[in-house]
């Protein structure tokens, strides 16, 4: 049977790009599978419900909550979103790696959940950077950028708790180190020990000479 696929948490500062790094990632490879999450703000320019996101009111979210549909959810900037259980498990278990774009209060809460969740958090490569970033995207006010700001720098306070950094400066090789990441995951002691025992069961039966 297939290993269990591994669940992995990307964030990173508002407009970092993360996202595209991981449209690249899930194109590039196939053993990915993107969790799309449920949320209350409103879709931008060009967003699809169930592409994206899926877009929710408020009502329609609280009852997700109540009916236990979500792993995990949290408030950012004034909306609600959350990580849909279903499609994660059923992922995980058919052994795609499932990959949720969260922010810092769901992974922890992820983490807890699932303690061997990878946890990586995805940087601009300078400050100046990442302000060019998010004021070229051109969704969003200036109000807007300036709350997402004061969330990164809140959001910086617990980078601590992630597993790895990931610079975003040149794309492909972002998307590269991502994915050797996420493989070298796969060959943790602690994820393979029935493989282990096999062999050792295995080579012990040589050993006797009974196989
Ligand atoms: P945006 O509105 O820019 O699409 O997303 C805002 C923030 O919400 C981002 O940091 C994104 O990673 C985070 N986010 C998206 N989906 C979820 C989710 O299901 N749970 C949590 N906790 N955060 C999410």
């Amino acid at each position: 049977m297939a290993q269990k696929g591994i669940l992995v948490v990307v964030s990173g500062f508002s407009g970092v790009g993360k996202g595209t790094v991981m449209k690249c990632l899930v194109e590039r490879y196939d053993n990915y599978a993107l969790s799309i999450s449920a949320t209350t703000r409103s879709p931008r320019e060009g967003e699809e419900d169930g592409r994206e996101y899926f877009f929710r009111t408020r009502e329609e979210f609280q009852r997700m909550i109540s009916d236990g549909e979500l792993i995990e959810h949290a408030c950012y900037c004034e909306n609600y979103y959350g990580t849909p259980k279903k499609y994660v498990e059923e992922q995980m278990d058919g052994g795609k790696d499932v990959i949720l774009e969260i922010e810092i209060q769901g992974a922890l809460n992820i983490k807890k959940k699932y303690p061997e969740t990878l946890l990586l958090f995805v940087m601009p490569p300078s400050a100046a950077v990442l302000r060019e970033r998010l004021e070229r995207r051109g969704t969003e006010t200036p109000d807007i950028i300036k709350a997402r700001l004061k969330r990164a720098c809140e959001e910086s306070e617990g980078i601590e708790n992630y597993d790895y950094i990931l610079i975003n400066d040149d794309l492909e090789e972002c998307v590269a180190k991502m994915h050797s990441l996420i493989m070298d995951q796969h060959l943790r002691v602690s994820r393979n020990l029935s493989f282990i025992n096999e062999i050792r069961t295995e080579v012990k039966a040589f050993s006797k000479g009974e196989i």
